[in-house]
């Protein structure tokens, strides 16, 4: 979806400070053993993000900047040395999470196995900065809502702006606000308000995989 007259939309708002690119693998084989909707096409997905790249710094800019996110999982870190080596030179970030439980879609065994109850009742700090782009072209609320239960709007009808203060968001927020978390199943049984240490040792992990390449 991240079309050339998309690019050249988005950049020209100059009110974009990121924009975080989900890729989980370095192969076509795998990218569609992960993502297998409608519009996910392993190369296209890789020339859009080098595109947008391109056409940023043509226009001398150097916001949004562009961010690769990868899931690590069983299925893909045999990739991750190449996908970092790849991208490393061309964007400005790249995050790799271990797989998580964000939005809901699943139970963690290790967690379970450990005792620990994952389930935040905090609120969610995605819901003040990020925006969501589907590959459909709607919008969503949340980059760890893979089911897209929290759609909140489409790009193709409407603005950022739009969407940003929408009513569908404005309900997740102020649900959030309200901590009645039994209204959004998806963020009751969310991972992402779990307690700091559980995130230390996410990131500490990642960290160690990464040194061990
Ligand atoms: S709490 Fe809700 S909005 Fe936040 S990451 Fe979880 S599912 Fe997403």
């Amino acid at each position: 979806m991240l079309t050339e007259e998309l690019c050249r939309k988005l950049l020209e708002t100059r009110a974009l400070d990121v924009i975080a690119c989900s890729l989980d693998a370095n192969s076509s084989q795998t990218y569609q053993a992960i993502r297998q909707g409608k519009g996910a096409v392993f190369e296209n997905v890789t020339a859009n993000i080098e595109r947008l790249v391109a056409m940023r710094n043509a226009m001398g800019l150097d916001r949004p900047k562009v961010q690769i996110n990868s899931v690590l999982m069983k299925i893909n870190q045999h990739e991750l040395r190449e996908l970092l080596r790849r991208w490393e030179p061309i964007v400005d970030h790249i995050t790799v999470l271990p797989v998580h439980a964000y939005g809901g879609v699943g139970k963690l065994s290790f967690l379970e196995k450990a005792g620990i109850s994952q389930r935040g009742k905090g609120k969610c700090p995605l819901l003040s900065y990020m925006l969501v782009a589907f590959a459909d072209g709607t919008a969503g609320a949340c980059c760890g809502d893979s089911n897209g239960v929290l759609r909140v709007g489409d790009f193709s009808t409407q603005s950022m702006k739009e969407i940003w203060n929408g009513p569908q968001l404005d309900y997740i927020r102020r649900v959030h606000a309200k901590r009645d978390f039994e209204k959004l199943p998806v963020c009751r049984d969310c991972d992402l308000t779990f307690s700091p240490l559980y995130w230390a040792g996410c990131y500490m992990y990642t960290m160690y995989r990464r040194m061990r390449g």
